[in-house]
C-alpha cells in the first residue's frame, strides 16, 4: 500500500512510545499493542509494547496517567515521568 509521504511524516511524530518499558539504548521502546484501561471513571486507549506493561499500567493508573491540560490526557513515562503518548478518551 502506498503512504503519502507527509501522512508517513505525521506518522512518525505521532507514534507512541510505551510507558512501562525501561529504555533500551536509550531509547523508549515503540508501542503497538492497544489496550483500554480506566482511570479517574473514564477509559483510556493505551498503547504498549507488550501486554504485561498494559497489566503493570492497569494495576497503577494514577502513575502513567496524566491530565495535562482540560482536553489532553497524556501517559508519562514511569522512570522518567516525560509524556510518551496522547491518550483518547473511549
Ligand atoms: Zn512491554
Amino acid at each position: 500500500m502506498r503512504t503519502h509521504p507527509y501522512k508517513s511524516i505525521m506518522e512518525y511524530y505521532t507514534i507512541a512510545h510505551c510507558p512501562h518499558m525501561p529504555k533500551i539504548d536509550g531509547k523508549y521502546v515503540v508501542a503497538e499493542i492497544t489496550s483500554v484501561i480506566e482511570y479517574n471513571g473514564a477509559k483510556y486507549e493505551i498503547k504498549t509494547c507488550c501486554t504485561a506493561c498494559a497489566n503493570a499500567i492497569r494495576n497503577n493508573p494514577g502513575k502513567y496517567i496524566k491530565q495535562k491540560d482540560n482536553n489532553t490526557v497524556v501517559a508519562v513515562h514511569k522512570d522518567t515521568n516525560e509524556e510518551v503518548q496522547t491518550l483518547k478518551k473511549v
